[in-house]
């Protein structure tokens, strides 16, 4: 049996196509069905439904064979015991810092002032600001980010964009660029070995995919 770790909403669906491709295609579909382990058309291989932070947890103790995960989940994970052979780009966003408008980012950097940045992504902010020699206090959040500033929590986020309109909603500016996110397939690296000739033409068929989309 090959398991496939997916999260729910964007990377599901965006992942369909890859899976098609490589003629594989789900019993079910996960919004609707309450169903964690989602059979599909071939026998060998099923999908299982996990948290996106997830993921790389599943894949790395070989619960799941293969996964596809955001490189903010990845970086934030560490990696360890995963092979990560293919961007996917998939749900491509941008990991940015924003402040409420009108606060003075710039002004309090060049300052030396110490920020207080509230985030999910507390990897990747700690070696953003380290880099930049700017001094945080960072404080962990799960979700909603955007409250943060506008409640006194924090001075910035940290936090992923795709459109803005979040931000733009919430009375924020991004100020920052951090890096480019997009996702990623993952592979168990002892799965890749074991169940070489099931495993190496689903990342085939995904890499050739991905490249003929580069190309149109
Ligand atoms: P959870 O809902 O379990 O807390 P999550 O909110 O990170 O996790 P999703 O919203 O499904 O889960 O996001 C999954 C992945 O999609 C993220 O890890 C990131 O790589 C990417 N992503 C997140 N937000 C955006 C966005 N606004 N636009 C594009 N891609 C995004
Ligand atoms: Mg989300």
């Amino acid at each position: 049996m090959i398991t496939i770790a997916l999260s729910k909403g964007r990377i599901f669906e965006e992942t369909l196509p890859l899976l098609a491709a490589a003629g594989i295609t789900p019993n079910e579909d996960p919004e609707s069905s309450r169903k964690l382990i989602i059979g599909t058309n071939r026998d060998d291989v099923r999908l299982i439904i996990v948290r996106a932070s997830d993921v790389p947890t599943y894949v790395q103790y070989g619960a799941a064979d293969l996964g596809v995960a955001g490189k903010d989940v990845l970086l934030e994970h560490g990696g360890a015991g995963l092979y990560q052979p293919l961007d996917l780009e998939i749900a491509k966003c941008r990991l940015m810092v924003a402040v409420q408008n009108g606060f003075d980012y710039e002004g309090a950097v060049k300052q030396g002032a110490r920020l207080r940045v509230a985030t999910k992504y507390t990897q990747c902010a700690r070696e953003h600001f380290a880099a930049k020699g700017v001094h945080v206090d960072l404080i962990k959040l799960y979700g909603s980010m955007e409250l943060a500033p506008l409640v006194g929590l924090a001075d910035a986020i940290v936090d992923l964009v795709s459109t803005g309109g979040t931000l733009k909603a919430n009375n924020l500016v991004a100020v920052e660029h951090i890096r480019e996110i997009s996702s990623r397939l993952v592979v168990n690296q002892a799965a890749l070995k074991l169940k070489h000739d099931r495993i190496q033409p689903i990342i085939d068929t995904f890499t050739a995919t991905v490249q003929a989309r580069q190309q149109r």
